[in-house]
């Protein structure tokens, strides 16, 4: 059924691939396939995918294969997390996708360089590893997860560094999300640039 019209047995780490609605961010409520590169070096403390810290052998897909389980679906948005998705050359994925006319974002702390010509780059930075300045130069979407209240402060240390036109979202970590989120309410009232992003699709009960 495929009408992919390059073939790469290039191979990459996927812990996981699966058809969902992005649940967070500037694309909430929107039908895309998830592809979880495996391996990140970041270590956030409160990760809720530390399962995704490391990869085997056993995960190592093609980018056919990987491209034929979207088109399978005939998905029309693919979000390339992780893990640390910038941990990989993603630039034969990428391609592969847009010859299918398939956009393509990527969520990422933003601590490697991306070889890849993404349509969204969403910055999400983390406290754990430093960000590198490529990160701020791309990103379309900047989301901060605050998960103290000093988080605010950080999270306007790299509002001042992306450009003009990136929306910017404060996301309350899952666990705190009943004590935080009154305070990023009113922060928002406050700072008006700032939008709020939610895990929408935990409330939905889907991955
Ligand atoms: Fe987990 Fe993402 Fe942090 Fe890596 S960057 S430790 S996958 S939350």
């Amino acid at each position: 059924m495929s009408n992919n019209r390059s073939s790469s047995s290039k191979q990459l780490p996927i812990m996981e691939h699966f058809f969902t609605i992005q649940g967070e961010g500037f694309h909430t409520g929107r039908a895309a396939y998830f592809i979880r590169t495996a391996g990140c070096d970041v270590g956030c403390v409160w990760c809720d995918v530390k399962e995704s810290w490391t990869s085997t052998p056993d995960q190592l897909m093609t980018i056919d294969a990987i491209v034929q389980e979207v088109l399978a679906v005939d998905a029309k948005f693919v979000v390339i997390t992780g893990g640390e998705p910038t941990m990989h050359s993603l630039v034969e994925l990428v391609n592969c996708l847009h010859e299918n006319h398939i956009e393509v974002a990527i969520e990422t702390a933003g601590v490697h360089s991306l070889d890849a010509p993404i349509d969204w780059y969403c910055f999400s930075p983390k406290k754990f590893m430093k960000p590198i300045e490529e990160a701020y130069e791309k990103a379309k979407e900047l989301k901060v997860v605050i998960n103290h209240i000093s988080d605010f402060t950080w999270a306007e240390e790299h509002a001042e560094k992306v450009g003009e036109t990136c929306q910017l979202y404060l996301q309350p970590e899952w666990e705190k999300q009943d004590k935080l989120l009154p305070l990023i309410i009113d922060y928002v009232k406050g700072n008006q640039k700032w939008k709020i992003s939610l895990q929408t699709h935990k409330f939905m009960n889907i991955p």
